[in-house]
């Protein structure tokens, strides 16, 4: 498919994603990964960097990385090696970060999703193992700097796409998809304010059919909005400079939201300017395939498993689907509510009308939603027997959410229940009739109106209680009668 241009260019995108991976302790050492602890407090030994001091593998983390490759389809190697990339920064005091980089634990895969209705593929090129840094804390008001080591050791797998990406959009869908799986099989918790997933986003230009255009890479992106500024802030920057006559020069780039800018922070180093060689202090990293498929039988249904499932035991359109399984707590929410009623259609348009809408008004999740998925089922199952209109439901909806309470003792105690004696309505519709012979009259001259109003009428004398449909019934079968 041909991309979209932008002023004749095409627009080119490959994303590294570094998400930090939920495990208690870190990488090569027992100390703590929680987050916003004091100063370093969480830094053993091994953090620091004394001497004498040896790192060892953490399990978990390995754990984590073959959850990710099982997911995204991914070989995982059964032999992969730790180096050293070295590079001096007053964060990193060992003077180089353990990563790996000629052979990495998870190679290749598949992320897939809907851009719209267009389905995207963007490849994988590989996930590696890595450390994070530590911090600098600059202290403005006494003129100095600090160094917090609690990050530094924090497991990392560094997640790189080949560069597929065509536009904005599709580079912030992708992401989304990305958190949406690292999150879902629980390998990371996905805040991106904490910074537990931060993408660096390769961005070129090129006229369509030329060669891969010199790319800028934007660092560190840490929300969706400013993902998207900034992607489409330096694809104007990139044409306009090439449109100038001037040559890209590769570089990494910081994006500054006060500004909507991206400005240079350093030319890009090559992979030699770190002179990486294998780690002495580590063994190779050996995963036996008997270790990923007990790890395999841990993991839960994958998203896009579990939406065509859906459409297929629900029966439930691909667009609720894929609405549905945003987050396992949504898919779980209404798994629950359509069990409980039988319907699923009707329980799909509730979870993604009235309950999103009232849980995004008060920014809950569903497992807050101060009305559970079972008394929504049990909602839904009096709208589908007739027993309260839809505009009832949600004054049942409203009492249960302010107030709690029980489905049945809320329409019993609000007097919500539909009239669904016949001939009680009867009786309204003959005085409706004979209270409006006009009405009656322009109905019979052919007036299409009049039979709404009349409609009207009787569904006011109900008090709002008649079922509208049995009310249009009635009302034809007299009228035709009359
Ligand atoms: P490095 O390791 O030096 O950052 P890589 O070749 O591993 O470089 O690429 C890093 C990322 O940049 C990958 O996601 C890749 O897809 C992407 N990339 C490479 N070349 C381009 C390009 N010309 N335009 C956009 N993205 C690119
Ligand atoms: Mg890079």
């Amino acid at each position: 498919m041909m991309s979209k241009l932008i002023q004749g260019y095409e627009v080119v995108i490959g994303f590294e994603t570094h998400t930090q991976l939920a495990t208690q302790s870190k990488i090569f050492s027992r100390a703590s990964t929680a987050f916003g602890a004091e100063p370093n407090t969480q830094a053993a030994p091994v953090d620091l960097a004394l001497p004498g001091t040896l790192p060892v593998m953490n399990k978990g983390a390995v754990e984590c990385a073959i959850k990710l490759g099982l997911a995204l389809g991914s070989t995982i190697a059964e032999k992969s090696i730790f180096a050293r990339k070295n590079y001096f920064y007053p964060d990193l005091p060992k003077g180089y970060q353990i990563s790996q980089f000629e052979i990495p634990v998870v190679q290749g895969g598949l992320v897939e999703f809907y851009l719209g209705d267009e389905k995207k593929t963007v490849r994988l090129v590989r996930a590696h193992l890595e450390e994070d840094a530590g911090k600098s804390l600059h202290e403005d008001f006494i003129g100095q700097s600090g160094i917090d080591l609690n990050r530094a050791g924090t497991p990392l797998l560094e997640i790189v796409t080949e560069p597929d990406m065509r536009s904005s959009d599709e580079a912030v869908a992708y992401a989304k998809e990305l958190h949406k799986i690292v999150t879902w099989i629980g390998i990371c918790d996905g805040n991106m304010q904490e910074g537990s997933f931060r993408c660096d986003a390769n961005v070129s230009v090129r006229k369509p059919g030329a060669e891969l255009g010199t790319r800028r890479e934007i660092k560190n992106l840490n929300s969706f909005k400013f993902m998207q500024q900034a992607i489409d802030f330096e694809i104007r920057w990139q044409i306009e400079q090439i449109e100038d006559g001037k040559k890209i020069q590769q570089a990494t780039v910081l994006f500054d939201p006060d500004t909507g800018e991206t400005r240079a922070m350093r030319t890009k180093e090559d992979a030699a300017d770190y002179r990486y060689f294998p780690d002495p202090d580590l063994p190779p990293l050996h995963v036996a395939p008997s270790w990923v498929n007990d790890v395999k039988a841990t993991m839960p249904e994958l998203p896009r498993v579990m939406a065509q499932r859906f459409v297929s035991d629900y029966a439930l359109p691909e667009y609720d689907a894929t609405q549905l399984t945003q987050s396992q707590s949504c898919a779980a929410y209404f798994e629950t509510a359509a069990k409980a009623c039988g319907q699923a259609k009707l329980a799909s348009n509730w979870v993604m009308g009235e309950l999103s809408r009232r849980l995004n008004q008060e920014e809950k999740s569903f497992e807050q939603s101060p009305v559970s998925a079972q008394k929504l089922g049990a909602l839904i199952s009096r709208i589908h027997d007739g027993t309260i209109s839809n505009n009832a439901a949600k004054q049942v909806m409203d009492a249960m959410w302010t107030e709690g309470g029980e489905v049945d003792a809320i329409i019993e105690a609000k007097g919500l229940k539909q009239m669904n004696d016949s001939g009680a309505l009867e009786k309204i519709i003959e005085e409706v009739l004979a209270a409006n012979p006009d009405n009656v009259a322009q109905f019979k001259a052919g007036k299409e109106k009049a039979f709404n109003a009349l409609v009207g009428q009787a569904m006011k004398a109900s008090k709002g209680k008649a079922n509208p449909s049995q009310v249009n019934e009635m009302l034809k079968a007299k009228l035709a009668a009359a």
